[in-house]
């Protein structure tokens, strides 16, 4: 079948803002991009609503319509954006293969991984039935809304602390809920934590319901020594359990650390495999925003460039 041998410049999986940034870019440099955008067509922004922090939308802007708009402004310039997702690769040698939904084979010059990463949630039916209402993964991106208000942010790592500290500055109160009785946080977070006044660690907890009737209201609690059931008294829940990179299918093919982020080059977004770079939060646990990712995505396209040319 032809369509197996189908070539490209520029092959970039994933379509949030690192994704069509980089089509963008790509596509106006004339790599003639070809962009997938994988099992969350838009990314994580299309599941939050109000997006406040990216610049440019000085009245804020919802999440889905800013990923549509990224859409139209990547498809302006020729990018050609498809429904599907990679389900495996050959890095070994260039042209790259990639295999979209197991069956159609392309064969890039250049990739550019923009896959994201997945907030982990702890699975309970109520925090997806509020997901968006009071329910969130990203303090920087929502904790706004929850001004002056009670809030809670379960976990135990860098995250939660981080989450936690940066809410107790515009929140009245914030739960700290933890499963065990120490943090697995750096030290210099948990300083942070303890030294923030209005942040009340609860030891030796998990959440086993988010209450509520349109919005969030409460999250029953339980100790998980006793399992005596108890009720905080919350407008935001906050989970900071960890992300998961989607980066499953280049395991063993690129550098990546023990989380599974991809390892790109101080400084730059080139992988361990010249030809292929990585950008936004599948390379990046620590600042995960909209606009770094757009940057990274931006960085990209031009060093796929530069690679092509000086080939
Ligand atoms: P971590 O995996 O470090 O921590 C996850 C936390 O969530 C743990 O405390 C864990 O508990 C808890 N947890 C996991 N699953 C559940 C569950 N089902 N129910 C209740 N609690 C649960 O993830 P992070 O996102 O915090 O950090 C990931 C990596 O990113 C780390 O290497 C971290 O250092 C780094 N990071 C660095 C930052 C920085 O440098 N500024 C900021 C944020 C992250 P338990 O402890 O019992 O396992």
């Amino acid at each position: 079948m032809s369509e197996e041998n189908e070539k490209t410049k520029c092959l970039i999986l994933g379509s949030g803002p690192a994704g069509y940034t980089a089509a963008i870019y790509a596509a106006r440099a004339d790599l003639h991009p070809v962009l997938y955008q994988g099992l969350q067509p838009g990314g994580q922004l299309t599941i939050t609503t109000d997006v406040e922090n990216y610049p440019g939308y000085p009245e804020g802007v919802k999440g889905p319509d800013m990923m549509t708009d990224f859409q139209k402004q990547a498809e302006r310039f020729g990018t050609d954006v498809r429904f599907g997702l990679a389900t495996s690769v050959d890095l070994s040698k260039r042209p790259f293969r990639v295999v979209i939904d197991d069956k159609k084979e392309l064969l890039a010059e250049t990739l550019i991984i923009a896959t994201g990463a997945t907030a982990k949630w702890l699975g309970l039916e109520s925090e997806q039935k509020f997901n968006g209402f009071g329910v969130s993964a990203c303090a920087t991106c929502d904790g706004f809304f929850y001004r002056g208000q009670d809030v809670a942010v379960v976990g135990g790592g860098d995250t939660a602390c981080e989450e936690a500290s940066y809410l107790s500055k515009l929140c009245r109160k914030v739960y700290l809920i933890h499963r065990r009785d120490e943090l697995r946080a750096s030290k210099a977070m948990q300083h942070r934590v303890e030294k923030s006044e209005n942040i009340e660690i609860i030891w030796n907890h998990v959440p086993k319901e988010i209450v509520g009737d349109k919005t969030v209201n409460g999250v029953l609690i339980e100790n998980v020594n006793t399992g005596e059931i108890s009720r905080l008294d919350v407008e935001g829940f906050f989970v900071a359990i960890g992300h998961k990179p989607n980066s499953d299918i280049f395991r063993g093919k690129l550098e990546m650390n023990d989380n599974g982020y991809i390892i790109t080059r101080p400084g730059s977004v080139r992988t361990s495999i010249p030809g292929v770079f990585a950008a936004g939060d599948v390379q990046d646990h620590i600042y995960r925003q909209a606009v770094t990712a757009a940057g990274t995505g931006c960085m990209a396209a031009i060093e796929a460039e530069r690679f092509l040319s000086d080939q």
